[in-house]
């Protein structure tokens, strides 16, 4: 059996026998920079904390309850008042949903399941600030059966689901959280994690770098006990890269986001699923025969031209770049000019990460009914602030629907105000969930357990091999089975029998 940290004879956690070295893991940790994120440490809360990841849909809210959370005093079955949520009646509706949850997220099921008796994760106080969603209860409930104790907030002040953040606080987890948080709950909850007699944090799991920024404003001295920051958002991993460039970073940070298991399902396998989600429940449309333009063929427009595709849609791609345009021309897309079939197109759809990719002149061109949606960057890749000028009626149809109304009676369809469809109109699927679970719990279980002087005080990528072994936690779901490497055949192609199996530049 290999050891958690790769020293023989002291680590705590035992990987299976076909896993990974980590002796030889500290050359791994490779530093790459992150997308450019567009926050400071001086503004008010995230980007992430209104407009970011999470598949909550709430069924229980209770919206005729007014009071605040903060104003209740509430007790779970076994006495403890140490959380703050909407209900704590809902919690048997919340464990029914986190059982759902637990289906699709079979790598966390599994480290439970390796764990037992061990705990790599005994001692660690977590402090945790992500969405607070069946998904996440499923990782909380997994780090606590590897020893942990955490304390949680979320990390977006719309997406806590009441009754998975109640069934936490009764099964005893001090969580803080609640769907419609002011600014000012928002931190209160952060405080209330962080600010606790006898109990300080030892590591922190972040989603939009909030909590790091808190403590890091209010409570300094408590990064002399923390042994590392594990951060899931673009956002959150830039602000730490610039705080490691300034050398004001005081502890290991492990940058989840740009892991390779995580970037594939978050940007082509979650789109390819969510975008038909999202157009569906939005305009309860038909595909086939359906003619798309899909601005840009990297990762994301790779997933949406594949589900319309399949769908019978006739699809046309937009494209900058020579290799993606060719990618897109091999996998059997005609490649144009936005444009030369903007007048014909019933749906357009953008996936570039760029700025006024669909223009006013465009918009003017669509046609009667056309649908318009965004996939890519955060709201800028339409120029929805052009439609806003007084000859142009807005008539809202749906939640995230508007109907925007040409003078000669001629409207388009403008999904989510130009903000990420899937986002604002469909959820994220579980497994896709699964996967950034898996490699966060990973990635705290590696920083917590590393040998002193293994990490510095710099931003760090997870290593090959554990994305490998996320990967491979994953493969059980569908019964698939993994061929080996012969000896002769590791010899010949240079390779360990147990992995990495690509080098770092190998591009999936
Ligand atoms: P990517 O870089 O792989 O792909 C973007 C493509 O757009 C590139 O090939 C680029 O050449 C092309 N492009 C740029 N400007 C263009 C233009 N004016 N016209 C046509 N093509 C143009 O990036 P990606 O991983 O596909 O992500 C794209 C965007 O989607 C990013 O902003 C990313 O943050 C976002 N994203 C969204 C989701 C989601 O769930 N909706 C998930 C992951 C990422």
């Amino acid at each position: 059996m290999e050891k958690w940290d790769g020293n023989e004879g002291t680590s705590a956690f035992h990987m299976p026998e076909w896993m990974i070295q980590f002796a030889d893991q500290k050359q791994e940790f490779n530093k790459r920079p992150t997308k450019i994120g567009r926050r400071s440490l001086s503004r008010s809360i995230s980007q992430s904390s209104t407009d970011s990841y999470s598949s909550a849909a709430s069924y229980t809210d209770s919206s005729d309850d007014e009071t605040s959370p903060r104003d209740k005093q509430q007790k779970n079955s076994k006495g403890s008042s140490d959380f703050c949520v909407k209900n704590i009646k809902q919690a048997e509706f919340g464990r029914r949903e986190i059982e759902i949850a637990e289906q699709e997220m079979p790598a966390l099921m599994a480290l439970r399941k390796r764990a037992q008796g061990e705990k790599p994760l005994a001692g660690a106080k977590i402090v945790g600030c992500t969405h607070i969603t069946a998904q996440t209860a499923v990782l909380m409930e997994t780090l606590g059966a590897l020893g942990a104790q955490c304390r949680w907030a979320a990390c977006n002040i719309y997406s806590t689901l009441n009754e998975v953040a109640a069934a936490l606080a009764e099964s005893g987890f001090p969580v803080f959280s609640w769907k419609g948080e002011s600014e000012d709950d928002f931190w209160w909850c952060i405080d209330r994690c962080v600010n606790v007699e006898g109990w300080q944090p030892n590591m922190i799991l972040d989603d939009g770098g909030d909590l790091t920024h808190w403590i890091y404003k209010k409570y300094p001295n408590m990064f002399k006990k923390i042994k590392g920051i594990v951060e899931e958002s673009v956002t959150g991993v830039h602000r730490l890269y610039q705080l490691s460039k300034a050398g004001k970073l005081c502890v290991p940070a492990m940058n989840v986001n740009d892991s390779v298991t995580k970037q594939k399902f978050d940007n082509l396998y979650c789109c390819r699923e969510s975008i038909l989600d999202g157009l569906k429940r939005t305009t309860d449309m038909m595909f086939g025969g359906k003619q798309v333009v899909v601005c840009g063929y990297g990762e994301v427009g790779k997933g949406c031209c594949a589900a319309l595709k399949a769908m019978g849609s006739i699809v046309y791609v937009t494209e900058i770049d020579p290799i993606c345009a060719l990618q897109a021309c091999m996998d059997g897309f005609r490649l144009v000019k936005l444009n030369e079939v903007i007048r014909q197109v019933d749906i357009v759809i953008t996936c570039t990460g760029n700025k006024n990719v669909v223009t006013r002149e465009h918009l003017d061109r669509m046609k009667n009914s056309c649908i318009v949606c965004n996939m890519g960057h955060s709201n800028t890749e339409i120029d929805v602030a052009s439609l806003r000028t007084p000859e142009l009626t807005w008539e809202r149809v749906r939640s995230q629907v508007d109907h925007v109304i040409w003078p000669d009676g001629k409207r388009i369809v403008l999904l989510a105000e130009g903000r990420l469809l899937n986002l604002s109109c469909s959820t994220v699927p579980t497994f896709v969930l699964s996967i950034t679970a898996t490699t966060q719990a990973l990635a705290l279980i590696e920083l917590y357990n590393a040998p002193e002087g293994r990490y510095k005080q710099d931003v760090y990528l997870l290593p090959k091999k554990m994305d490998e072994y996320v990967a491979s936690l994953h493969l059980p779901t569908f019964d698939a089975h993994l061929t080996e490497l012969t000896d002769e055949q590791a010899k010949y192609l240079g390779l360990n029998k147990n992995g990495p199996f690509k080098p770092n530049y190998y591009r999936y």
